[in-house]
């Protein structure tokens, strides 16, 4: 079965699951499967999954998705940049592959409550792999204009294995919708240029 991670109670699992029926999504849209939802009191308020190859834009990660649907809504309501501060901070984030280090910077300047990962990001990942973007930052700081970000709590391992195995099924099947063949065919890896 998976491997246990720390927090593993019913919800955390109940929303991860949600989070792998988005990464599979993407699977069979030929995405790189990583998929995510972001809860807030309780509520899944929006979903992502990765979309790299149908936008031809490296940076549509599941997180920046999600992210975008949520700005758009409040944007929409009119909310003030304040108000939308207040509730990013009270939103948790459910994703299948720890945030790279563009999303986890994105996630730290937002100023998210908390995040659950599946799998390890050996690559890229900015939640402990490569950097720690989520634990490099001042929980006081509170300034919008020169805030870099900050912290954020965050827990691996989430349904690690079903994480991987959808990643392994994607780089075992190739991706035909890749503009360029030099995919790396044998890790389990998102890709993301950098
Ligand atoms: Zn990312």
């Amino acid at each position: 079965m998976d491997s246990l991670g720390a927090g593993g109670c019913s919800e955390t699992f109940r929303y991860m699951e949600l989070a792998m029926e988005q990464a599979k999504h993407a699977l069979e849209c030929l995405e790189v499967p990583v998929g995510c939802v972001v809860v807030r009191d309780g509520k899944v308020i929006a979903s992502g999954r990765n979309r790299t190859t149908e936008t031809r834009n490296a940076t549509r990660h599941a997180e920046m998705e999600a992210i975008d649907v949520l700005l758009k809504q409040w944007q929409t309501c009119g909310l003030s940049a304040s108000e939308v501060a207040e509730r990013f901070s009270n939103c948790v984030l459910y994703v299948t592959c720890e945030p790279c280090i563009m999303c986890a910077a994105a996630l730290s300047i937002l100023g998210i409550k908390e995040v659950y990962y599946g799998c390890a990001n050996d690559k890229f990942g900015g939640c402990g792999s490569i950097l720690s973007l989520h634990s490099s930052c001042t929980q006081t700081n509170t300034s919008e204009e020169d805030a870099p970000g900050k912290s954020f709590k965050c827990t691996g391992g989430i349904m690690a294995s079903e994480a991987v195995s959808l990643l392994c099924l994607f780089y075992e099947q190739g991706n035909p919708n890749a503009p360029k063949p030099h995919r790396p065919l044998t890790q389990a890896k998102p890709d993301m240029p950098l």
